[in-house]
């Protein structure tokens, strides 16, 4: 008798297990279909899962509220530094890979690229858009800015910001936008060539950096930030085209605390 019971105790905490497994699958695969959308983790640039409150979104990005080397910020100033040039060695991607990841229009990069800080090598991963800029010149926004995404073999973030005003067209930048999924969690490859050294500024001599952080959720720090000081064009057709698509995209300015800004010039 006992036995029996035992196997029937058995088969109701084995079906119980299996039941609770593919609950927990279908809620999983529910919320990772669903993270563009609302759900576990969801941010967003405004409203309720929006930049004040991303923080408390979920206790991975906790650092987000807490941080004290939170990034972007208002560029004044800066102290002149011991800096060398930066010296950018990208080579071209076979293919042009654009993401709409429902926060930004991002490119990925192979490996092969690089941009080197000081003496120290960090391979370009990807880069993406935000609209308008994320960092500010003396309380100044710009139209736009590029943030061209690199990690060292040690996984130490490089990101290399550039400002985007309104002027001249840009042919590079078209390449991307005529490009470019309208839908978030839509991509494109497009088989032809792209170097991302064409949507640097001819100039790239001047630039400032400090330590800050990743400006999305999980907001992690650690990461050196390299604004270059002259901006890149794009015209307003290509800005409104970009803004259809991908507008209010910037995190607010996080305060320098003790931070302290480098410039080379
Ligand atoms: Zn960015």
């Amino acid at each position: 008798m006992r036995a029996w019971k035992n196997t029937e105790g058995m088969k109701k905490i084995t079906f119980r297990v299996i039941l609770t497994a593919a609950l927990a699958v279908f809620l999983g695969i529910g919320a990772y279909a669903g993270a563009g959308e609302k759900g576990h983790g969801h941010w967003s640039y405004e409203g309720e899962a929006g930049p004040n409150r991303w923080g408390e979104l979920s206790p991975e990005f906790a650092v987000c509220s807490e941080g004290k080397n939170q990034s972007p910020v208002d560029i004044r100033g800066g102290a002149k530094g011991e800096l060398k040039d930066l010296e950018f060695k990208y080579s071209d991607n076979p293919e042009l890979d654009i993401e709409n990841n429902g926060h930004t229009i991002k490119v990925d990069y192979r490996e092969g690229s690089k941009v080197v800080v000081n003496g120290a090598e960090y391979g370009l991963v990807q880069f993406h858009f935000h609209s308008p800029s994320e960092h500010t010149l003396d309380g100044k926004y710009y139209d736009m800015e590029l943030h061209l995404v690199h990690k060292n073999k040690e996984g130490k973030l490089a990101v290399v910001g550039v400002f985007m005003k309104k002027g001249e067209a840009n042919a590079a930048l078209d390449r991307i936008l005529d490009n470019m999924p309208k839908k978030a969690g839509e991509k494109a490859d497009v088989k032809a060539a792209f170097n991302a050294s064409t949507l640097l500024p001819a100039d790239r001599s001047a630039y400032y950096t400090y330590p800050g952080s990743l400006t999305t959720p999980p907001c992690t720090e650690g990461v050196t930030w390299l604004v270059l000081k002259n901006p890149i064009q794009l015209s307003d057709k290509q800005l409104a085209a970009y803004r259809k698509i991908m507008d209010n995209t910037n995190r607010p300015l996080q305060p320098l605390n003790e931070r302290r800004i480098l410039m080379k010039n």
